[in-house]
């Protein structure tokens, strides 16, 4: 009998911390054989993000690749992130929604859900342990590992009880930041396994170069089961190398058991893969002991990246997480895992980025203030509340305490649309994004994000030109060929820039007409959206990238300075836009789900 167990990551947590979550399902099934053989305790598949990234960017049914991979892996554990009440979405579900998503991820294939909630409130995880017991499934209570003037090791041991009490099957040590130290992971499991009866698991992050350690000393003092990633995905932002895990512990009374030259096939399997997503590579996804400073955890910062890269703005990377800690601090000190880490994340890259600090406060934000979000570790800063939620209530019940139940009402919105109760939940989880999923699946046109060309990828476009410009529409496009897959395979990729803009295209058979027509769809997609350049006072602009919520004037509206008038998302943020000035609107440039950045006009209001 193996002494410590091991969760691999590498399906969930791995490629969220190093390639902001895009793997394929195409690329996980085939290495499933050989992942189901290993004698894993669970395999980490499932989660807010990866579902979040499947509909948002890889347009793929993510309940679709959870029956796929519980076909290919039928001898292993799944398990699952849920955020407690939030599931995988990023507000409080009602009761009835929080049961009917359990349910069905559990017939769907699921065993393993491991519950937090980002305050570590542990009312937001009632529901959703009761509903994963009474489908049969593991309840695993997590404790959120923070650092903060607040937390301490007799208040986790505290947490540890009281989960126990609710009957939870294990208990896990989520460490999202990488901020344990060795000798406090002695500490805290020593304390843990001598208070609390049950099976205790550890997730960190190996950020700042500790995690290896950290686990060790964790299996010294008690800790049955440890999460690791396969070494091709490891280290930095991701977590400890499951190889190397398996050879620390070898030969000792603490061996996993496990077969280390089967492990390290698979490892070579997903060096090949990751290479197919190197565009999606972040910069920060080394060694980063700012984290033990920072306290920002991995998956975080790659999105932070990705973000403040899309706007050219990846200098003030530095400032933004000097000014992270500050916003957590007027929030009370939450622990930084989502939803926390996008409320506390995108309200300081708005005080960078808006160079005066609450300038502009984001809806989630008043949430959170409001008490909404549940109750913060610490007192929040009285003044930002006071400013952000004016003469509205601050609540103090559980949250979900005051939401009807709500899934008819949702089953009813999304009307034929959705085809089962999954789809339902899909909508639930993303109302845009998710609407805009089921609408594109029922017009056949679903198509995930392109694709870089892999570095190792040969072109294989002799008989054509490769680099060439074209006139669609009086425009003229900037078109090079910069690859291609193999010639073999029945749908070829094909991947290629407009104007330095990446693209791919799919084609089942090699025909140059098929390659013009998917060609074409591009260029139309690249003509979309040209607003003016902002020059004058009235000009409405947004300080992120982002996409339009709603649009709260027309054209002929008069306003006043202060007054909302456009609600954008960013960051998976609401933020409400106000009127610079007083006047009139004399141009509105944009609609409902346009995507938009800071350069441009978005609205005119002439005084
Ligand atoms: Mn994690």
């Amino acid at each position: 009998m193996p002494k410590i167990n091991i969760t691999d990551v590498i399906l969930r947590d791995a490629h969220q911390s190093l390639l902001a979550t895009r793997m394929r399902t195409e690329d996980m099934l085939p290495i499933c054989p050989k992942l189901d053989a290993i004698g894993y305790w669970s395999l980490e598949c499932w989660g807010g993000a990866t579902f979040d990234a499947c509909v948002r960017f890889l347009k793929e049914d993510p309940w679709e690749r959870l029956r796929k991979l519980r076909e290919a892996l039928p001898n292993t554990r799944l398990q699952m992130l849920l955020r407690g009440q939030n599931l995988l979405g990023y507000r409080h579900y009602s009761d009835d929604v929080v049961r009917a998503f359990v349910h069905r991820a559990a017939d769907n294939g699921m065993d393993v859900f491991r519950i937090f909630d980002a305050l570590n409130d542990l009312r937001n995880l009632k529901t959703a342990i009761e509903a994963t017991k009474a489908a049969e499934k593991h309840a695993q209570g997590t404790i959120c590992y923070t650092v903060s003037p607040v937390h301490d090791v007799p208040g986790f041991v505290r947490m540890g009880k009281e989960l126990a009490a609710m009957g939870c099957d294990s208990i896990a040590i989520k460490d999202m930041a990488g901020l344990l130290t060795p000798y406090v992971t002695a500490e805290l499991v020593k304390a843990l396994k001598d208070s609390v009866d049950l099976p205790l698991h550890l997730h960190s992050h190996a950020t700042s170069g500790l995690a290896d350690m950290c686990h060790l000393k964790a299996v010294e003092n008690g800790c049955d089961t440890i999460d690791t990633a396969i070494s091709s995905m490891a280290g930095g932002t991701s977590h400890p190398p499951t190889e190397s895990m398996v050879a620390a512990l070898r030969g000792t009374e603490h061996d996993t058991g496990l077969d280390l030259e089967a492990i390290q096939e698979i490892g070579m399997y997903f060096y090949q893969v990751r290479k197919k997503y190197h565009q999606f590579e972040s910069e920060f996804t080394g060694v980063d002991t700012r984290v033990q400073v920072n306290q920002v955890p991995g998956g975080m910062i790659s999105n932070l990246a990705n973000q403040l890269k899309e706007q050219n703005a990846i200098d003030r990377m530095s400032a933004v997480l000097e000014e992270i800690p500050r916003v957590r601090k007027d929030l009370g000190y939450p622990p930084l895992v989502t939803p926390t880490s996008q409320i506390v994340g995108t309200q300081a890259v708005l005080n960078v980025l808006t160079e005066k600090r609450y300038q502009t406060i984001t809806n989630e934000v008043k949430l959170y203030l409001q008490g909404r979000y549940g109750s913060a570790p610490a007192p929040v800063n009285p003044t930002l509340q006071q400013q952000a939620i004016g003469k509205e209530e601050l609540i103090d019940c559980r949250p979900a305490d005051l939401l009807k139940p709500e899934l008819d009402r949702l089953t009813k919105d999304i009307g034929p649309l959705a085809g089962s109760d999954e789809d339902v939940l899909t909508f639930a989880m993303f109302p845009e994004i998710g609407r805009a999923f089921l609408e594109q699946r029922a017009a056949g046109t679903l198509q995930p994000e392109p694709l870089e060309a892999p570095k190792t990828a040969t072109s294989e476009v002799k008989s054509a030109p490769t680099e060439f410009k074209i006139n669609v529409h009086g425009e003229t496009y900037h078109i090079k060929v910069t690859g291609a897959g193999h010639k073999e395979q029945a749908e070829r990729h094909f991947y290629f820039t407009i104007d330095d803009i990446p693209e791919e295209v799919v084609v089942e058979t090699l025909d140059e007409l098929v390659l013009t027509g998917g060609t074409e769809g591009a260029v139309k997609k690249a003509i979309a959206g040209k607003r003016p350049k902002p020059s004058q006072p009235g000009h409405v602009t947004t300080s992120m990238p982002g996409n339009i919520v709603e649009v709260l004037v027309e054209e002929g509206d008069t306003v006043t300075a202060g007054q909302s008038v456009l609600v954008t998302e960013a960051m998976k943020m609401e933020t409400e836009i106000q009127a610079p000035i007083d006047g009139t609107v004399t141009g509105v440039y944009v609609s409902k789900g346009d995507a938009v950045n800071p350069d441009e006009v978005l609205l005119e209001i002439s005084a």
